[in-house]
């Protein structure tokens, strides 16, 4: 019987094993895939959540394998003006984790399960679909789709927006439909410099449409995002394959700029997702099981931070269950010194979509105030209050 087991090997579930192991814990993390992996896309990690997992000894190579976010400029859509923000020069001075950082999701992927296989090489267990979970009074038992089971102390759901652990435990309800479809590509540099005009970051605003470019991997390839407001997802998954021809139409009448870098969207490689949210629930706990991720709180990526809310969950929740004596008291901990947190990053998404998809593109305050944006991004997860009372 492990410790703790924790239900998907995604960004939030590998950060809390590693957050917990290097505090002594024994941890199985369980994966339904059979590869482990992640999509072909970038993320932008923030401040505060590569400085939390450059805590965890993870740092150098995070900083090898990231690039500085620039200041980004946010462009008209139609004429390209600069509307916000500034256009920068694909090589912005390095400050280490200063600065937020735009990393290929792969790569982040894989400096953490190797880091926890370091400490652990059968920590990770793959083709491990959860279908349900069973209390008892001194464990807890995770049973798969494979028809095995396996005992825990404690239980920790990190699979992600549609989590099997959180229907079992806590909440039957299906996501919903964001009325967002997201498009998805990364492009080989040389395929889109032409296109660039220098400039590697940029936000391209318009009513109910907007398309984000940056570049990973050492600027060998550009992330594209384009996400557009749409009535239905008439698809039958989150995510399925898109062509080329439906990328240039929801985009149609953007600068030149843009429908030359959909052009290059490589056929076969584009995808599209339907985005999904569901309401907050009251607990992220219930006995021996908790939340964190997606499963607890899945929000719109406006601010690109769904990823950092999952890692500084792993991180605080480990935290709280070495510093915090008592399960039952360590969860609530994690829940309080959370619970503002997400909800405050949750609303100021939304807000930010609606800004950024506004009728008007001209309007001002793209982005936030600065003083927003200190405190939404910079939120350290290593130093975070942990209060035992409430
Ligand atoms: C278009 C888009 C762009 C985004 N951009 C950014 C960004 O730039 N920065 C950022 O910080 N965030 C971004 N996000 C959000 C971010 O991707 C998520 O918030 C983050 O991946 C959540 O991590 P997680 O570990 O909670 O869940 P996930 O990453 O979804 O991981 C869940 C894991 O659980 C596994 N699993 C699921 N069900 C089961 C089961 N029954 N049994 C076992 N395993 C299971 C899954 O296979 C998966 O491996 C973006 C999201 C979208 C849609």
């Amino acid at each position: 019987m492990s410790d703790i087991a924790i239900i998907g090997a995604g960004l939030g579930g590998l950060t809390a094993a590693l957050a917990l192991q290097r505090q002594g814990w024994r941890v199985r993390v369980y994966e339904q895939a059979p590869v482990l992996g992640e999509v072909g896309a970038g993320l932008s990690l923030s401040p505060g959540a590569g400085r939390g997992l450059a805590s965890l000894g993870v740092g150098p190579a995070l900083l090898d394998a990231s690039l500085p976010v620039p200041d980004i400029a946010f462009v008209h859509y139609r004429t390209g003006e600069r509307l916000a923000g500034a256009l920068s020069p694909d090589k912005a001075p390095d400050r280490g984790f200063d600065t937020a950082r735009h990393i290929h999701r792969a790569d982040l992927h894989a400096i953490l399960l190797a880091a926890v296989r370091t400490q652990d090489s059968d920590a990770v267990q793959t083709g491990k679909r959860l279908e349900r979970v069973e209390q008892g009074a001194s464990h807890v038992v995770a049973h798969f789709a494979d028809g095995e089971a396996s005992e825990a102390e404690l239980l920790i759901g990190a699979d992600g927006a549609r989590s099997a652990v959180r229907r079992a435990v806590f909440d039957d309800t299906p996501p919903a439909f964001a009325g967002q479809i997201a498009y998805r590509c990364l492009i080989p540099f040389e395929q889109a410099a032409p296109h660039l005009g220098g400039v590697g970051a940029m936000v391209s605003i318009g009513a109910g449409r907007i398309f984000n470019r940056y570049l990973i991997r050492r600027g060998a390839l550009l992330n594209v995002i384009g996400i557009v407001q749409s009535d239905v997802w008439p698809e039958e998954g989150w995510n399925t394959p898109a062509t080329v021809a439906e990328f240039a139409r929801a985009f149609e009448g953007f600068h030149q700029s843009v429908l030359g870098l959909i052009g290059c969207a490589p056929t076969g490689h584009l995808i599209k997702w339907g985005l999904f949210v569901r309401p907050p629930i009251a607990t992220w706990r219930a006995g021996r099981v908790a939340l964190l991720g997606d499963a607890a709180h899945p929000i719109l990526p406006f601010l690109g931070l769904g990823g950092a809310l999952a890692i500084e969950d792993g991180i605080v929740l480990a935290r709280a269950l070495t510093e915090v004596g008592g399960f039952e008291p360590a969860f609530a901990a994690f829940e309080r010194a959370r619970l503002d947190r997400v909800e405050t990053v949750r609303i100021q998404s939304i807000r930010q979509g609606e800004i950024v998809q506004a009728g008007d593109p001209d309007r001002a305050g793209v982005g936030g105030s600065p003083s927003q944006n200190t405190t939404l991004f910079d939120y350290d997860p290593c130093t975070a209050p942990l209060a035992v009372h409430g």
